[in-house]
């Protein structure tokens, strides 16, 4: 867009001299002065003027003193008929010579033409300019007029991306290297027959690095990479996306083999009538348009569409149907192992110091995406140059983990003496209940330094990525989750607002206990309410499908789960008073408390039996 601006600019520049010269040409030489045709009859009758030259309208009257001077003749009428009407007798006027010259000298075409020549130069050189622009980065003009999409060439090696830069995804990468083969290698695939997919579908939480893996196909495979948004193809007109489609899918297929890749599908690609505002015209046009076009593909059209989206669960059908998205392709969150190698790509150009062990680091981050690490990694540099480190140490990987898990601190938010008591023997009241049940991850952090929105916060990470959680470890996380809220109790005679969050996430999490996960023996093993269909974390619908009886008893379980789960805190904190004393008067001094801290306090204050139970 920037260039077009330039060649505008130019092209006008060359406009303005243009007609600079032309009126410096046009002005007649020697323009002593202009006289009117009255004053001509005039020096005519007293006899001054020796002949006069007439070119179209243009009068050049030579005096007899030789002096010259202009007059205009009034057009469509010949001069003798204008001077008689003047008054001028045809003796004066036999006496004086007349010449007509050919009008059509230069300047006199220039003056009639320019006009008309100057306009349409104007616009053929600003196509010259936009012809020029295009050679040079063939779809450059295309991405002015038309659709959005943004090109990465293959020999882009700035912007170009291969397996090497993407971490885990194992099976991701397996099932793409066919595409891959196909892209290099057509003839190979055409000639056995085979049908080619038209289309994969990568899906994935958030940062999974869906993008990054489509990008990565296209430079494994050298071929020209089209990138453009879901919500690029919808703007304030009508129609408007359906003709970007169309026009994105003509030059993808002028430029195959290539991938086109639709990111964040799901802006368009809703359901019909899901969700909010569902049914909207424009969505399904564009929508339309893309199952079109990759209907229209012939066999052997090199042309693979790929998109990305995180909410599978709301993409119509229609784009799921054969010959169209068939292939799926699910990103997992990365485990233990790809967080490791995803730091170490991240750190590949950063200067680190030799005590950094990214094994520990990626200990330390169970459900963090790439993005997320990326991030980290990033936090981590940033943190090393604001303290005048030559080099990343592991100190700063660690800060920064809770800085992108937490949101950045706030120590400008501060709390009165009474809140911070309150705050501190809240967070005690979690790590004590914590501690002390067998079902628990350690303790890594304590803090009543304000994050995010949270007050304080109590740090728990797991030792190892789980996969499947007992009841037994469900029932201890509510025991924890009501230990803040206990403690504030038994210590204040009192509660305060900051224990709502953990008493809405408890709630939910004892329901789910018992209409989902089957874990309560009186209601049993049913599950009710439909779970939305996959979903990373979260449903979509639970629609209600049981009668009212049931619904009772499932609020009486939840109940009884929570009191339960309440009456176990109690009974610890009242057992472990002196501790929780302890933990929260700490807290209250440093306002921190690190893991192996911690593990001391609670090694002095439980003695080894409880300790060892841990184990
Ligand atoms: P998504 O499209 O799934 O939301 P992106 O592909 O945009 O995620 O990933 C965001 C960034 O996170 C990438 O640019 C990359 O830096 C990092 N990242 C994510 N996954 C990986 C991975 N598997 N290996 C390396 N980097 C990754
Ligand atoms: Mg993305
Ligand atoms: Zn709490």
């Amino acid at each position: 867009m920037k260039h077009i601006f330039k060649n505008l600019f130019l092209a006008f520049l060359i406009f303005l001299c243009l007609s600079a010269i032309f009126s410096l040409f046009n002005t007649p030489k020697k323009t002593n002065s202009w006289i009117s045709l009255g004053q001509l009859v005039e020096q005519i009758n007293q006899e001054k003027v020796e002949k006069i030259i007439i070119r179209g309208d243009h009068l050049e009257v030579r005096l007899k003193n030789g002096e010259i001077k202009n007059a205009q003749k009034e057009p469509e009428l010949a001069l003798t008929e204008s001077l008689k009407n003047y008054g001028l007798s045809s003796e004066k006027l036999r006496k004086i010579e007349i010449e007509v010259k050919e009008e059509g000298n230069f300047l006199f075409w220039l003056g009639a033409v320019l006009p008309f020549l100057l306009p349409s130069l104007f616009v053929l050189l600003l196509f010259w300019f936009m012809f020029k622009g295009a050679q040079k980065g063939q779809m450059q003009a295309f991405s002015f007029i038309r659709s959005k999409a943004r090109l990465i060439t293959p020999t882009n090696q700035k912007e170009r991306v291969t397996f090497k830069d993407v971490a885990g995804l194992k099976e991701a990468k397996e099932e793409l290297k066919e595409i891959i083969d196909f892209l290099k290698n057509p003839q190979k695939f055409i000639n056995i027959g085979a049908r080619i997919p038209k289309g994969v579908l990568l899906m994935g939480p958030p940062g999974t690095g869906k993008t990054l893996l489509a990008r990565a196909v296209a430079g494994e495979a050298k071929v020209p990479f089209f990138n453009i948004s879901g919500s690029e193809f919808i703007e304030l007109f009508v129609g408007v996306g359906a003709s970007r489609v169309r026009d994105l899918f003509r030059v993808a297929k002028k430029s195959a083999p290539c991938i086109v890749f639709i990111d964040e599908i799901d802006a368009i690609g809703r359901q019909r009538g899901f969700g909010f505002g569902g049914g909207h015209e424009e969505r399904e046009q564009t929508l339309n348009q893309i199952l079109v076009e990759m209907d229209g593909f012939e066999p052997n059209t090199n042309v693979i569409v790929m998109a990305a989206t995180n909410r599978p669960d709301v993409l119509d059908p229609a784009l799921l149907r054969p010959g169209r998205f068939d292939r799926r392709i699910i990103l997992d969150e990365p485990d233990i192992k790809d967080r490791e190698e995803i730091l170490k790509i991240h750190t590949r150009n950063k200067k680190l110091a030799k005590n950094v062990d990214l094994r520990e680091i990626a200990e330390r981050t169970p459900g963090f995406s790439g993005a997320d690490l990326a991030n980290l990694v990033n936090e981590a540099a940033l943190l090393a140059a604001r303290r005048d480190k030559k080099e990343i140490e592991q100190t700063e990987f660690r800060d920064s983990i809770e800085k992108v898990l937490l949101g950045p601190e706030r120590k400008s938010r501060i709390l009165s003496k009474k809140e911070k008591e309150i705050a501190a023997y809240h967070e005690a009241g979690h790590a004590l209940v914590n501690v002390v049940l067998p079902h628990t991850d350690p303790v890594h952090k304590i803090s009543i330094i304000s994050r995010g929105k949270a007050a304080g916060y109590t740090l728990k990470l797991p030792v190892e990525d789980k996969h499947f959680r007992t009841k037994s470890e469900f029932l201890d996380e509510l025991a924890v989750l009501l230990g803040g809220y206990t403690a504030e109790e038994i210590v204040f005679k009192d509660i305060t607002t900051g224990a709502a969050n953990d008493l809405n996430y408890a709630s939910h999490l004892a329901r789910k206990l018992v209409t989902q996960y089957g874990m309560s023996k009186k209601i049993g093993p049913v599950v009710f309410g439909e779970r939305g269909r996959l979903l990373w974390g979260q449903d979509v619908i639970a629609e209600k499908r049981y009668s009212e009886k049931i619904a009772a008893e499932i609020d009486e379980e939840v109940l009884r789960l929570i009191k339960e789960a309440h009456r176990e805190a109690r009974r610890i904190i009242l057992q472990k008073r002196d501790l929780l004393d302890k933990i929260a008067q700490r807290l209250i001094k440093k306002e921190t408390i690190e893991r192996k801290e911690f593990e001391r306090l609670v090694k002095q204050g439980l003695g080894d039996k409880i300790a060892k139970k841990k184990k």
